[in-house]
């Protein structure tokens, strides 16, 4: 801290990133990155988008991204206007905050969930209530009903637990709270969910959020959307346009817009994940883990006789990292990123070791 801080800067509590680790060699089962690379149409596009001389790169992107919106919009069924694209989703769900959640009543939220939300509630001054989740670590979609609130944000599947809601108790919540904006972050929904998009036609208070981090394999080009009703998504451009106006660069846009029309090779390296999952599923069973029912591309597993943060740090000695979150009621899990196959099967070997 110095003197020159801010009040704002004080008194934040910034969100913590899963390591990136600058070590080679490293199995690297933390942060949920897809094993695959993305499509070979996404390098193309961007490769052809620099040119030879990169000389595009002079100028400004198009600050709406219309070319992705486009491409979005068609791949959904919705119309451009439905359509919100930010630098991560994570930006797109600041916006929210600020554009959407941000009035009198608090704003309601599982106690365990993504730990950005809290982070943003401090950075704009949202009030915000926690909604336990049950024993199993399930939603109950009544805690959400018929309580006053300033708006909903649930992430589906749920982080860390990997814990799908399904489709009808998410239209039960949006019925059931038409005052308030729903926000449903489906960072995971690619890897065994139902999206709830087809919903924002009948619920002009739903939001849905995608990134393409997880399932686009391009956590590195940093690109998210939100889906909604044509107010909603006016709310969150005025947010951007008073905030930085060109959000995707040239190289992003390009590579998202090609990544989204590639359907078929997004489908099969999702399938492949889901594959790996149930293998490795299968296996921390067998060695007596407990692990959460997942329909994400990471699962959430605890050991009932072994501490979790001893297991990740003596996986770590064995170059492999995942993730442990010293909270309240999940100190004992470790989150565990579905790698490729070899990946999954050297983790897989390295805890039968490490356990007998
Ligand atoms: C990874 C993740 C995000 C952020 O994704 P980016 O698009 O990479 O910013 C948002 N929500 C949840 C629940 C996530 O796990």
């Amino acid at each position: 801290m110095s003197r020159f801080w801010s009040q704002v800067a004080r008194d934040l509590t910034p969100y913590v990133p899963g390591e990136q680790p600058k070590i080679a060699n490293l199995i690297k089962l933390n942060t949920n990155e897809h094993p695959c690379p993305p499509s070979p149409k996404v390098v193309a596009a961007i490769r052809a988008e620099l040119g030879d001389d990169g000389a595009r790169l002079r100028l400004y992107p198009d600050p709406n991204a219309d070319l992705l919106k486009a491409a979005i919009a068609s791949r959904y069924a919705v119309t451009p206007q439905q359509v919100f694209v930010g630098n991560g989703s994570d930006e797109v769900l600041a916006h929210i905050f600020m554009a959407l959640l941000k009035h009198e009543l608090p704003i309601l939220f599982p106690d365990i969930t993504y730990s950005f939300y809290p982070v943003y509630c401090g950075l704009y001054d949202v009030e915000h209530r926690v909604v336990p989740l049950a024993e199993d670590f399930s939603i109950n979609p009544e805690d959400y009903c018929g309580r006053p609130n300033g708006g909903i944000i649930i992430a589906n599947p749920n982080a860390p637990t990997g814990r799908l809601l399904p489709l009808a108790a998410i239209e039960q919540i949006a019925a059931a709270n038409p005052d308030s904006v729903v926000v449903i972050d489906e960072a995971y929904i690619d890897f065994g969910g139902e999206s709830a998009v087809p919903l924002v036609a009948q619920h002009d208070n739903l939001l849905v959020v995608h990134t393409l981090s997880k399932s686009r394999s391009l956590a590195g080009l940093r690109i998210g959307y939100a889906i909604g009703h044509p107010g909603l998504i006016e709310a969150l451009e005025r947010v951007k346009n008073s905030f930085n106006s060109y959000p995707l660069d040239r190289l992003a846009i390009a590579g998202a817009t090609a990544a989204i029309e590639d359907q078929e090779y997004f489908e099969r390296c999702c399938r492949q994940v889901v594959a790996t999952r149930e293998q490795l599923v299968a296996e921390l069973a067998t060695l007596g883990f407990e692990v959460l029912p997942s329909a994400a591309n990471f699962i959430f597993a605890r050991h009932p006789r072994r501490d979790a943060a001893e297991l990740a740090k003596t996986l770590r000695e064995r170059n492999i990292i995942v993730r442990h979150f010293k909270l309240p009621r999940i100190d004992q899990f470790l989150r565990i990123t579905i790698g490729s196959s070899e990946e999954c099967a050297t983790l897989s070997s390295a805890l039968t070791d490490i356990l007998s």
